[in-house]
């Protein structure tokens, strides 16, 4: 099976390391979005003092011509603090600093999808919009074969798989725990983990967030998704259909509400925004993934509890519709509904803002999103 080379080293002797005492001084990891508008980038500065909110960190650069975001001639890029958490790789007083990318005239880069996200954001405050979203992944050895799958051929079909417990169908919880728990020490919102539907998959929930947060937090757990994984020489990845074929895809369920929705008699909000999301089915399409629909072409295939990528459908409990409300929204007739179409690569920036653009902004037009406008 393959694992990294790395992940073999002799962990106790780096523990020596990490035991000793670090003064008065902080380590403070900067953490961005490069250029491919999926991976993350880091680099760790020394501070003298801990900080206690984003405003204590100083702004920092990094260079863009090496993480796709410029070209050579002016290629420092800015990076701009928005959200602290505790880093639990080299526990407190340390940190890991999530951060937006400004371009070397100080626009937000093409990937900065937080910049326009925060402002629409601010803009619908009043209704105190809540986002919850079920981040999928596929557990890989560094050969890009699915952990602890066969060499050759396939594990027994999907079906006893999710939820699963036992060495036959949960294949590598000790990343789900590990994640999980870390997750917890940096004060990202996680609410729930479960194995999924095709082995060595598994899902984390992140919620619920409100407004600009979303993104905060979901790009955080992935960043420390990536980096537990990196300890146990795997690789986690987002493709929203690893496998072709007769095996589930990856989605990142989108789950969003309002107060008005929250409130008694809440489900004819949801049924009134679910009907402006029907007429921009296209315009969502193409924000659901860095690809504008391609890559949830291969996933939103209408089987494997998906919808079809060119139909739109909602309902209540239904699993194969690009909306469905939950059994227990129905009952109450308040609550929150799903929007199930984001792939597991999206960026929940764009996502988050798109759903408030549709739903409480009321814009209209199934023109393709116009990318960072
Ligand atoms: P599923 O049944 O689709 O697998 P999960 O239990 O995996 O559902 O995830 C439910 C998600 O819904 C969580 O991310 C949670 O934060 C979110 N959620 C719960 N209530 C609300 C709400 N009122 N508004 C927005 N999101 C919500
Ligand atoms: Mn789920
Ligand atoms: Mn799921
Ligand atoms: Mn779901």
């Amino acid at each position: 099976m393959a694992t990294s080379v790395s992940s073999q080293l002799n962990k106790a002797i780096k523990q020596q390391y990490m035991e000793l005492i670090q003064s008065d001084k902080v380590q403070a990891m900067y953490i961005w979005i490069d250029g491919s508008g999926e991976g993350l980038r880091c680099k760790t500065r020394t501070l003298d003092s801990e900080p206690k909110t984003v405003m204590d960190l100083p702004e920092w650069n990094f260079d863009g011509s090496s993480t796709y975001q410029s070209d050579g001639s002016n290629s420092d890029m800015f990076l701009i603090p928005v959200a602290l958490f505790r880093d639990p790789f080299r526990k407190d007083p340390n940190k890991l600093v999530l951060c937006e990318v400004l371009t070397y005239n100080r626009q937000p880069a093409e990937t900065n999808l937080r910049h326009s996200c925060s402002k629409i954001m601010s803009m619908v405050e009043d209704h105190r919009p809540f986002f919850g979203m079920e981040q999928e992944y596929t557990l890989l050895g560094v050969d890009n074969h699915p952990f602890s799958w066969p060499i050759n051929g396939f594990p027994d079909p999907q079906g006893p798989y999710y939820c699963g417990v036992g060495a036959d169908k949960a294949y590598g919880r000790d990343i789900a725990e590990a994640h999980y728990r870390a997750c917890l020490y940096a004060g990202v919102n996680i609410c729930g983990t479960n194995a999924e539907v095709m082995p060595a998959q598994w899902e984390f929930q992140v919620g619920t967030c409100e407004g600009i947060n979303m993104g905060d937090h979901l790009w955080m757990a992935r960043f420390i998704l990536h980096r537990v994984c990196e300890d146990f020489g795997l690789i986690a990845s987002f493709d929203p259909k690893p496998i072709p074929g007769n095996w589930n895809g990856a989605g990142c369920h989108t789950n969003f509400s309002t107060k008005e929705m929250r409130e008694d008699g809440g489900l004819k909000r949801i049924e009134e925004a679910i009907e402006r999301l029907a007429k921009r089915h296209r315009y969502h399409i193409r924000a659901y993934d860095p690809k504008g629909g391609l890559d949830n072409a291969r996933r939103l295939t209408g089987d494997h509890e998906t919808s079809n990528i060119d139909q739109f459908s909602a309902g209540v409990a239904n699993r194969g519709a690009s909306i469905r409300i939950p059994c227990s929204v129905g009952q109450d007739r308040k609550g929150y509904f799903e929007d199930r179409r984001p792939s597991a690569n999206c960026d929940p920036y764009m996502v988050t803002e798109v759903l408030v653009r549709t739903c409480l902004l009321k814009e209209e037009g199934d023109e393709p999103f116009n990318d960072n406008q």
